[in-house]
């Protein structure tokens, strides 16, 4: 008998049940100080608010095996807040930016950075209908550009960079939101790498950057204060209190690493080494039920890239899901029947948000680090009969 359902939820995304009610244990009185760590001061010199932001920071360099040449900070305004970040803190004088156009979430990136600066498309997944990410060697990067910006996992078109480009000595950028903790990271290819939370980082109010330290103090003069990477990083004793930190938020974050940690090993990038193999075998049971399913689900996303945390189906080749985008991700489809009975069966089995994205169609299954394994269980059994069901 299990007290909660399984939520397969794109984010935010599911939370482990102990740490809910361990955090609850905690709210009302952080630690026996008698307060909340939400009613907190952040100046206050070496209390729990500064030594939380310590710990998640250096918790964040031990889990994913951060490199000193990278600073770790952590801003507002979650990955779209970093959207204008990037150039604000990377153009110096240079005017365009390279994009690697992955689906909705690197074209969001480029039409906040288009503010600044002239996008420049040099790859894009469009052409295979974001089945596949065209090669390094092919990209048409520029030497005029100041960086070249990719999006890890396009999470509506489940399209996923597995393995870490090499673009030389060009200035890498990456946005991870849904990427990081499911595998390890090269970070010495890249110059920044940012990611929101409401993931599998915690639950949703901050951003994660990870950006190599010669590159801080660069941001123009118009960028605001609390998106200037050099700003944030250099605030003492502990990053980020240019303005009052999402305190709580970054307390979750800590609590979601330290459980990963305790249950996947702690330091040495042994828990992401856990965390990674877990994902790929996770991911792989259910692209394997969608392949095996004689075309009742259809993936058309190449192996090589497809993702691990978002998995997407249509029902049939003739789908659903939306692909020419018209750049609104507020506007709704109406879902097909299959996928209207598919959402609701599941629903009344326990199993929730398992939907497409309201905007395009389809079904998400997002295998975030928190959803059992017993739900990934559940949900094959639950496809073999829907399929034996509905074809
Ligand atoms: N990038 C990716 C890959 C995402 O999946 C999302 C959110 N779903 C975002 C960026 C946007 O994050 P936020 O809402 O925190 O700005």
């Amino acid at each position: 008998q299990r007290s909660r359902p399984y939520n397969f939820s794109a984010g935010p995304g599911a939370l482990p049940e102990e740490l809910l009610l361990h955090v609850a244990a905690q709210l009302a009185d952080f630690e026996g100080t008698g307060l909340s760590i939400m009613e907190m001061s952040h100046r206050d010199e070496g209390g729990p608010v500064q030594r939380t932001i310590q710990q998640a920071t250096s918790t964040v360099r031990d889990i994913l095996e951060v490199p000193a040449s990278h600073a770790i900070i952590w801003q507002q305004g979650g990955a779209h807040g970093q959207f204008a970040a990037v150039p604000l803190n990377l153009l110096g004088d240079k005017r365009s930016a390279d994009f690697v156009d992955t689906g909705v979430w690197s074209r969001k990136a480029m039409s906040e950075a288009s503010k600044y600066c002239e996008t420049r498309v040099v790859a894009s997944s469009e052409a295979s209908g974001h089945s596949e990410i065209p090669a390094v060697s092919s990209w048409d990067l520029s030497d005029d550009s100041a960086y070249v910006h990719i999006c890890a996992n396009d999470t509506i078109y489940g399209l996923e960079f597995l393995e870490d480009p090499d673009v030389g000595d060009r200035l890498l950028v990456a946005d991870f939101t849904s990427t990081l903790l499911s595998r390890r990271v090269a970070f010495s290819r890249y110059v920044a790498v940012y990611c929101s939370s409401g993931k599998n980082l915690g639950p949703a109010g901050v951003c994660l950057v990870v950006v190599r330290r010669d590159l801080l103090g660069r941001a123009r003069p118009d960028t605001p204060c609390i998106l200037d990477w050099g700003a944030s990083a250099n605030t003492a004793p502990v990053p980020s209190l240019v303005n009052t930190p999402p305190v709580f938020s970054i307390y979750m974050c800590l609590e979601v690493m330290r459980r990963l940690q305790e249950e996947w090993g702690a330091g040495g990038g042994s828990a992401l080494a856990a965390l990674e193999s877990r994902a790929e075998e996770r991911a792989r049971r259910v692209y394997e039920e969608v392949d095996g399913s004689g075309g009742f689900y259809v993936n058309s996303v190449a192996w090589p890239y497809r993702s691990r945390t978002t998995v997407c189906f249509t029902f049939g080749a003739d789908s659903g899901l939306v692909r020419e985008w018209n750049g609104s991700i507020t506007a709704t489809v109406e879902p097909t029947e299959l996928e209207a009975q598919f959402a609701a069966e599941s629903r009344a089995r326990g199993m929730l948000q398992l939907g497409g994205h309201p905007a395009f169609g389809g079904v998400r299954v997002c295998l975030y680090n928190a959803v059992p394994d017993a739900a990934v269980d559940e949900l094959l059994r639950f496809m073999r009969e829907f399929r034996e069901a509905h074809s």
